[in-house]
This record gives C-alpha cells, sequence and structure tokens, in this order.
C-alpha cells in the first residue's frame, strides 16, 4: 500500500465489526504501519484515539468517531427445541415447548456492547405444528422489520427450520440485510444444552457487516450456512445441518469467519406475495410429497392426486420410479415434481420418464431441491399462476426443469 497511515501502535481501536485477524501490522520506526489484506479496505473504519495531542482520523476519509451507534437487531421467537424445557438435566428427548423468546435472551452472555435488542413472540410451537397462519406471521414480522433493523434473527425448531428459511429466502427481497434462522438440538434443560450459545452466535451473525448481501442464514453447531440449501440430515446430533452446498462460514472463539465474499443463492427465483390487509393466512395452493420405495402402489398416484393442485415425489436416486409409477405420473394433469430420497445430490432434467412421442408431460425435474423445498417452490408457482413451462423455467435455476 502506498501511504499507510501511522500512528502509535497502542491507539489504535478497530471497530468491534472489523477483526483485527484481517490485518497485517507492522512496527516502523516507533510507529505502526497499517496495510490490510481486506479486500474491501476502501470501507475499513477504524478509531485512532487522541491521546498524545492527536485528533482523530480514519483511513479512508470519512471520519469515524466512537460514538456510532449500535446495529439493531431484531429477533422473532416462534419455538422450537431452543425454546423447550425438559424434566431433567439428562432429559434429550420427550421435552416441551416452554420457554419465552424473554427467557431465552436471558441465558446468553450480555451483547449491550455490541448492538441493540428488540424482540417479539410471533407463536411459541414445535415446528412440525407450523402452519400457513403462523408462516404468514413470520414472514410479516420479516417484512416489517426490514427497514428499521440491520439485522433480524429468528428462533425456530430444527424439524421445518429449512422449510421456513427457504419460504423466506424465496419471497423476501432482503437485500443488504443479514436474516440468520436459529435452533438447537437440545431442549434448554439439558447438560450442555445448545441453544444459547447458537442464539448468542446467530446475533453475532446478523450485527456483524461481513454479513450484509447473503440472504438467508443459519446458525447451528458453530457453522454458518445458507438458508436456502440447508437441511436437517441428522435426527439427533447438534451439527445436523450438513449438505455440500450449505456451509458459508464458522465460529472459532465467537469470531465470525466466512469463506466467501457476500453471495446469493444461485438461480433462487424471488415471489412477490401481494396480500391483502386483512389476510391472516397464505393460503397456498395444496401440495403433497409421495415416497418413492421398493414395491410403491402405483394406486397411490391416484388416491393423491384428485385433491392436490401438484404433486411432489421423492425418488429413489436421481428420479427412478418403477415403470407403472411413472406411467401414473405422465398422465397427470397436475405438475409433478420428481425430487430425490437423498439428502444431497440431484434429479436432471434428462432422467425424467417420457411418453412415446418424448414428451415429459407433466413432470419436472427438482434440480438441487429435496422434496420440502420443491413442494414450497411448486405452491408459490401455482400460487402465481404460473404455467407448466414457467414453472420449468422456475426449477431450471436449480439444475432441474
Ligand atoms: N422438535 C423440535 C422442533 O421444533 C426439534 C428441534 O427444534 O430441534 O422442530
Amino acid at each position: 500500500m502506498s501511504s499507510p497511515i501511522k500512528t502509535t501502535a497502542a491507539l489504535l481501536e478497530p471497530i468491534a465489526d472489523y477483526e483485527t485477524s484481517t490485518l497485517v501490522e507492522t512496527m516502523v520506526n516507533d510507529t505502526l504501519e497499517i496495510t490490510t489484506i481486506c479486500p474491501d479496505v476502501e470501507h475499513g473504519k477504524f478509531i485512532i484515539e487522541s491521546g498524545l495531542n492527536e485528533i482523530p482520523s480514519s483511513v479512508c476519509g470519512t471520519p469515524t468517531y466512537q460514538h456510532r451507534s449500535l446495529p439493531r437487531i431484531k429477533i422473532l421467537g416462534t419455538g422450537g427445541t431452543i425454546a423447550s424445557k425438559g424434566s431433567n438435566s439428562s432429559q434429550t428427548a420427550g421435552y416441551h415447548v416452554d420457554l419465552t423468546i424473554q427467557e431465552l435472551l436471558d441465558s446468553i452472555p450480555d451483547i449491550s456492547r455490541v448492538c441493540e435488542l428488540e424482540y417479539e413472540q410471533l407463536c411459541n410451537v414445535d415446528s412440525k405444528d407450523l402452519n400457513e397462519e403462523m408462516l404468514f406471521k413470520i414472514y410479516k414480522g420479516v417484512t416489517q422489520s426490514l427497514q428499521s433493523f440491520d439485522g433480524i434473527v429468528i428462533t425456530h425448531g430444527t424439524d421445518t427450520l429449512s422449510e421456513t428459511a427457504f419460504f423466506i429466502e424465496s419471497c423476501v427481497d432482503t437485500g443488504e440485510l443479514p436474516i440468520v434462522f436459529v435452533g438447537s438440538m437440545r431442549p434448554s434443560t439439558s447438560v450442555s444444552a445448545d441453544g444459547p450459545m447458537n442464539l448468542y452466535q446467530a446475533i453475532l451473525i446478523a450485527a456483524n457487516s461481513k454479513s450484509r448481501g447473503r440472504g438467508i442464514l443459519v446458525s447451528l453447531n458453530d457453522q454458518i450456512s445458507a438458508g436456502y440449501y440447508i437441511t436437517k440430515t441428522n435426527a439427533n446430533s447438534l451439527d445436523s445441518f450438513n449438505v455440500r452446498q450449505g456451509y458459508l462460514g464458522n465460529f472459532v472463539n465467537n469470531e465470525v469467519h466466512y469463506y466467501y465474499p457476500p453471495v446469493k443463492p444461485q438461480g433462487c427465483h424471488k415471489f412477490k406475495l401481494k396480500l391483502s390487509p386483512q389476510a391472516s393466512t397464505l393460503n397456498l395452493p395444496s401440495v403433497c410429497i409421495l415416497y418413492g420405495h421398493q414395491a410403491i402402489p402405483p394406486e397411490i398416484v391416484d388416491m393423491v392426486a384428485d385433491h392436490y393442485d401438484g404433486l411432489v415425489i421423492a425418488t429413489m436416486g436421481a428420479g427412478s420410479l418403477p415403470k407403472n409409477v411413472n406411467e401414473k405420473l405422465l398422465s397427470l394433469k397436475i405438475p409433478v415434481i420428481y425430487s430425490k430420497r437423498s439428502m444431497d445430490g440431484m434429479v436432471p432434467t434428462a432422467n425424467l420418464p417420457k411418453t412415446q412421442d418424448g414428451s415429459s408431460t407433466s413432470l419436472i425435474a427438482s434440480g438441487y431441491l429435496n422434496p420440502e423445498k420443491s413442494r414450497i417452490l411448486l405452491q408459490l408457482c401455482l400460487a402465481g399462476s404460473y404455467c407448466l413451462e414457467e414453472i420449468r423455467r422456475v426449477f431450471r435455476g436449480v439444475y432441474g426443469g
């Protein structure tokens, strides 16, 4: 760097959200030469205290003083294991949601020097019980906080956290604002409960300027993941969210470390919801998921198809189903998404079955989306009255279609 700023070493104090680890410091003639390996040095800000007749200065022009306001973070509580209590400290199953967001916040270290917090309890349920009414509340809670906060944290049960995160990523233009989902695998009463640390880290993620421009994030077990892609892969372990496309960064000693610069999920189609002021729920079209298995009876298709606006099928492997089930599905008039049972990987369009004249009729490949995310995406497409070709185009964003 051609003209590094020089001052005495003891007087340099980085503002909390810029880590000293991004700096290269060398002493030159009793002064400190500051260079940086941080790519966004243009926006780097430091406070140089005026202890020795020096005046406050800054690296890049705009003077920065110590009394800047802290980021404002909104916490939305919805329940889950993170808000649950068992009857003793060894119980890690069969517990109940019984803790308010206020009580949860009481369990984390003081963060008053990091951010200003506001919180709201939207609901307090196990995430298996989350319905469209509650999803609507979460959507409203998020959209109403976008303008007035610097970050949003949503506490949520891990079982369906990825569905809500996917829905919010698909329906909210988050701009630069970090929205961080957080849950836990152990109830608050258990030995080594993971909730307080996960929540603490979620708040630090939301308050960190490096989290901006990354869309929906998830904080669990020291990992920072992408809400769009994350999946619960283990029903019990603390490291439950774990898919190849998921991890964006991690935490060490409560410092946020991202592996990549800010980026949003590739191919994520954004829907603009138009809701009447009187609306109290989403009322999305109905889509159900069938699960493929050896000897799956083709009649199951007839039993459900008439009752739904669309179907998703969790195929075996990358789109494979018995011939007689494919034939049934090819004959349907409603859209059918071919997804997969496997946690990872994808269903390519090349694997869709075809009629004798080479048509896939209304079958669509899910690409990288698992059945539950495919379901939400299809519901949103149907709610927007997308035609079959448009639905294919939306799924093509994730290499399906
Ligand atoms: N039963 C919980 C839920 O609400 C599981 C969890 O949060 O880990 O999804």
